[in-house]
């Protein structure tokens, strides 16, 4: 049996830590090559875009692979769109391995919005202190509010960042912890907080120090994702992978 592992994730990590050195299933992660130094796969890997649906179902035949787990992340709409429509094409079973959603309680003080976009917008015309944690690629969004001052954090550089022209830059990578995220915010005088609905308890803390301290968080609420089954647990998808051997 071949699976194909789209990645990109700690979930597609733990996925492919688990099919190390298993040659009855011949795994292989694919990773787009956004990250600047990914720590190398345990497993084959290959790096880089399929070309669309039609080049990922040419990935897919050519390497005679018999189903797809989607581990990429919930806000990676286009490339979750090509896996569905591909392994229809050939019909290929897939399975989405995703961390669920964050859900506000009680003391939160959520706004949820539909893109970055609207959460630029949402900050207001009034100059704030934002906590913006949306990753690299959707800062460009925010270049139309630039009144506020804002404290971004990213995983690697981001390029164009001197389009929000009060900035502060943290390169850094989860986990964090609620305290040092409390602290943070504390100390950098954080009013608003934006952050995406990525899940996971590695990013986190942040919302719970946020709630700590009182202060409002914009959130931007995940792409409606394919109709596929959807698994949030790995050894879930260790046995929908048993169960879709050939
Ligand atoms: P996207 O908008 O859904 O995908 C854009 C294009 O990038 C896809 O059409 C595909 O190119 C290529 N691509 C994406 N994931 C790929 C993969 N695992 N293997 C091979 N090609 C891939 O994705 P994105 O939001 O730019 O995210 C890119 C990567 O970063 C993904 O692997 C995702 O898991 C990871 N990531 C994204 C976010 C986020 O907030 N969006 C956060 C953390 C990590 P072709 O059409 O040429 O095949």
């Amino acid at each position: 049996m071949r699976i194909l592992i789209l990645g990109g994730t700690s979930e597609a990590s733990a996925l492919a830590r688990a099919l190390a050195g298993r040659t009855d299933l011949r795994p292989e992660l694919s990773l787009a090559g956004r990250t600047r130094s990914p720590a190398p796969p345990p497993i084959a890997y290959r790096i880089g875009g399929f070309g669309g649906a039609d080049g990922l179902a040419r990935h897919l035949a050519a390497g005679g692979f018999h189903a797809v787990v989607d581990a990429t992340h919930p806000f990676a709409e286009t490339m979750s769109r090509n896996a569905a429509e591909a392994c229809a094409a050939l019909a290929l079973p897939l399975v989405a391995f995703t961390r669920p959603p964050w859900a506000a309680g009680p003391g939160d003080r959520w706004t949820t919005v539909a893109s970055a976009e609207e959460a630029a917008d949402a900050l207001g015309r009034k100059p704030r202190s934002v906590f913006l944690t949306v990753g690299r690629l959707s800062l460009p969004a925010f270049a139309v509010a630039p009144q506020h001052r804002y404290l971004v954090r990213t995983i690697d550089r981001p390029d164009g960042i001197d389009a929000l022209p009060d900035h502060k830059l943290i390169l850094a990578r989860g986990p964090f912890e609620a305290k040092a995220e409390a602290a943070l915010m504390r100390e950098e005088g954080i009013e608003v907080l934006v952050s995406k609905d990525s899940g996971g308890a590695a990013t986190r803390p942040k919302l719970d120090a946020a709630r700590e301290l009182g202060i409002p968080v914009v959130i931007i609420r995940r792409p409606a994702p394919p109709d596929v089954p959807v698994l949030h647990e790995l050894e879930s998808v260790l046995a929908w992978i048993e169960a879709h051997r050939p």
